[in-house]
């Protein structure tokens, strides 16, 4: 059985009469006339005349006349008609677009989109991701219409073909972003037209690949950000805990050092060490002292790591500080004969540094460049000033940093192979300190070095005003006095002998801060000085034309009139500075090259410290050296027999109220002034002081025996009356005597 209907082209299923003739099948519907040719299946309609063509053909009317002629009855009446006659016109036509709808808007409200061309003459669109709904209107052009039927194919959408229909909606909905073919077929019997009509969806900006690899790579970014920000702050916590961990120890050490300097220190002192003796012991000393210097650096590059240390800039000339160091390292150089020579570009070149700072940065460099180089070489420091920045360049030509290991240079312990395997002795600290401390001065340090050839390090730093660098908030605070309140120093005069211009003018700016400075170039001038105006200290290099430094300490030490002035060594090496602890030169300290000033000034007021404490000790014990003895210093026995002998008259006046301070000089022999500066020096206190101190210790001796009343001790003291006594009692021991009695 076979079954033809609409889809093989059929005006309408309702075929109300069949005729057969000559092989065709003539089929009257409800719509018009049909002929089927029963051979090839294939079914003719007829568009024209509009007689036949436009009418409903009724049920079972039709009759064919013997001369072949048919008659059918219709909803217009009868038709005759021949057959042979009739119009086989071939069927012709084509697609004609009527209106394509984008989510029920008409295109033609998108004028852009059609590019002025008319709606049918388009053979693609661009359309964005919200015009995903898309209804194309079509129309047949032809000639027979009614018979029109239509196909379409959405490539990228459709599978198949959709079948035959007469309707004219071509509807899709939801299309995603992307390219698409609508192929529209018009039959009319056969496949009679064809056209095609391409569709470009794009997608939304965040669905183009320029914005998926914009996306990805921001999150691959976001993704190396974050680990990295965590495996540093992993790092950090773990940076932070070995540095506690390291400074920990370092304190340790340090205070253990401390406690094995003192004893070898005192050894050391000891006139009968044989030769190889004074070798052992020079040898710990010399360990101890570079143990007790890396526990030092450590505690240093902690305080700037963790921010501790202040930075405090002040203008200083940078040119005379570089030469300053270099000078200091002049005889550590010598010692290796290694020549060191500064080539500034200029004489003064004032900006704002942190001195202490930037004395360790240059300290460091230069250190180095000794260190890492051999015997006999050279090392030059050239100084370069700029308008706004000036730079420093270490030369040498020692054993040189590799490639990989200048990488590392700067950081945390790092220590090249060629130093390790030179056996030289470091911490690896310096220079990642070095480059902390350059860096908090808005600067840069850099190397360029070759293995075997030797090494330049540079520092860049801009040219800063002090007030600069409160804009950036690293002026943390006014530069605070180290130096605690309890002990004023501004009084003091300080005699700064030393022969190297660059390193007397250096020394004059940090120590005025705090004392009043006189210099002079060599021992003689200084002992010419010292005799006429007996300054509170001095503080002198050793080795000076003339007169060298340890000359005029004899000359001082020995002389009544000065032997109590204190007197700081400044020393080359370390190991010379045990030597001459071990000479008894009296000096009161002594302090190896390079030093910094902080420490010197400390030292300074540490003497003075020390003297006041003293005084108030010895007038207790009645004597001085029972007193510095215990305290480890070396004694002077001009400056002993003085306080002994000065006690002595005290006590001798002891009950006489009019005991003055005339009265008191004239006994010792001395004028009143340079009375009141021995006793100044060697008691810490003045005259007045003294004797109330002595008279004081003996009214407690007294009261202690608990043989006398309060008013016989107050006129056996040199009160006039007992109130005064009291008072003046009550404020040196904080009680009154009557607490002592009974
Ligand atoms: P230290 O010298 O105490 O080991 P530093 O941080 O000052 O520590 O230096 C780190 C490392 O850099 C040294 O151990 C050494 O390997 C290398 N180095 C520094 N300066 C020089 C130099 N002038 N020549 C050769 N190597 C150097």
């Amino acid at each position: 059985m076979e079954k033809y209907d609409m889809r093989q082209g059929l005006i309408s299923n309702y075929v109300n009469s069949v005729l057969y003739s000559d092989g065709y099948l003539w089929l009257g519907t409800d719509k018009g006339l049909c002929r089927f040719n029963t051979i090839d299946k294939t079914i003719t309609t007829y568009s024209s005349p509009m007689t036949i063509s436009n009418v409903s053909y009724n049920s079972d009317a039709c009759f064919q006349f013997h001369n072949g002629m048919f008659a059918w009855g219709t909803s217009d009446g009868i038709i005759i008609l021949d057959p042979k006659t009739l119009n086989m016109q071939e069927p012709s036509g084509r697609i004609y677009i009527q209106d394509i709808l984008l989510s029920g808007q008409s295109i033609r409200q998108y004028p852009d989109l059609l590019h002025k061309v008319p709606l049918d003459s388009i053979s693609n669109i661009t359309l964005n991701y919200q015009q995903k709904n898309v209804t194309i209107h079509i129309l047949p052009l032809g000639n027979d219409s009614r018979a029109a039927r239509f196909s379409w194919k959405m490539q990228g959408f459709d599978d198949d073909w959709s079948d035959l229909t007469d309707q004219r909606d071509i509807n899709y909905t939801n299309l995603n972003p992307g390219t698409y073919q609508l192929s529209v077929r018009l039959y009319n019997h056969k496949l009679i037209s064809e056209r095609t009509l391409t569709i470009h969806i794009t997608p939304p900006f965040w669905a183009t690949w320029l914005f998926k690899i914009a996306y990805i790579l921001f999150a691959g970014w976001l993704a190396y950000f974050l680990l990295r920000f965590y495996m540093n702050r992993l790092n950090q916590r773990y940076t932070e805990d070995k540095l506690r961990f390291f400074t920990n120890i370092a304190h340790d050490l340090r205070t253990a050092l401390t406690l094995v300097k003192a004893p070898i220190d005192e050894l050391n002192q000891t006139n009968s060490l044989s030769g190889h003796d004074r070798e052992y012991l020079q040898l710990a000393a010399k360990q101890t002292e570079r143990l007790t210097s890396v526990a030092k650096q450590l505690l240093d590059f902690q305080k700037v790591d963790t921010g501790k240390e202040q930075f405090e800039p002040v203008m200083a000339d940078i040119v005379v500080l570089i030469g300053c160091r270099v000078s200091m390292f002049e005889t550590m150089a010598a010692a290796k004969h290694i020549t060191i020579a500064y080539y500034p570009d200029t004489e003064t070149c004032l900006t704002a540094i942190d001195t202490n700072m930037m004395e360790r940065v240059i300290d460091n460099l230069l250190s180095n460049a000794i260190k890492y180089s051999p015997e006999q070489s050279a090392v030059e420091v050239h100084f370069r000033s700029d308008e706004d920045k000036w730079r420093l360049k270490v030369v040498d030509r020692g054993i040189g940093i590799s490639r990989e290991a200048q990488r590392e240079l700067f950081h945390e312990f790092y220590r090249s192979q060629n130093a390790l395997s030179a056996q030289i002795s470091g911490s690896g600290i310096g220079l990642f300190m070095a480059r902390m401390l350059v860096e908090l001065h808005n600067g840069k340090i850099s190397v360029e070095s070759e293995e075997g050839k030797g090494s330049t390090f540079e520092i860049i730093v801009p040219r800063c005003k002090n007030e600069e660098y409160k804009d950036t908030g690293k002026q943390i605070s006014a530069p605070q006095d180290d130096l605690s309140n309890d002990c004023p120093t501004e009084d003091m005069r300080i005699l700064v002998v030393e022969d190297n211009n660059d390193l007397r003018n250096f020394m004059i700016r940090p120590l005025a801060k705090h004392f009043s400075v006189e210099t002079a170039a060599d021992g003689v001038e200084a002992w010419e000085y010292i005799q006429q105006q007996i300054p509170d200290l001095i503080v002198s290099d050793i080795m000076m034309p003339r007169m060298d430094g340890l000359e005029l300490c004899r000359l001082v030490k020995s002389t009544f009139e000065t032997s109590h002035i204190p007197i700081i060594l400044l020393t080359a090496l370390s190991e010379k500075t045990d030597e001459l602890r071990g000479l008894g030169l009296g000096a009161d300290d002594y302090m190896t090259k390079p030093f910094d000033m902080k420490t010197l000034t400390q030292r300074i007021v540490s003497i003075i410290r020390n003297r006041r404490i003293l005084g108030g000790r010895f007038i207790a014990s009645g004597s001085m050296t029972e007193v510095e003895d215990s305290a480890g210093k070396s004694v002077n026995t001009l400056n002993d027999a003085f306080v002994k002998r000065a006690m002595e008259v005290v006590v001798q006046y002891l009950d006489d109220t009019e005991f003055s301070k005339d009265d008191f000089a004239r006994e010792m022999g001395v004028s009143t002034s340079l009375l009141f500066k021995k006793m100044k020096a060697l008691a810490g206190m003045s005259v007045v002081d003294f004797i109330r101190g002595v008279r004081m210790e003996h009214a407690m001796k007294l009261i202690r025996e608990n043989r006398y009343s309060i008013g016989e001790i107050a006129c056996m003291c040199g009160f006039s009356t007992i109130g005064y006594f009291s008072t003046t009692f009550k404020k040196h021991f904080g009680k009154s005597p009557s607490d002592f009695t009974g």
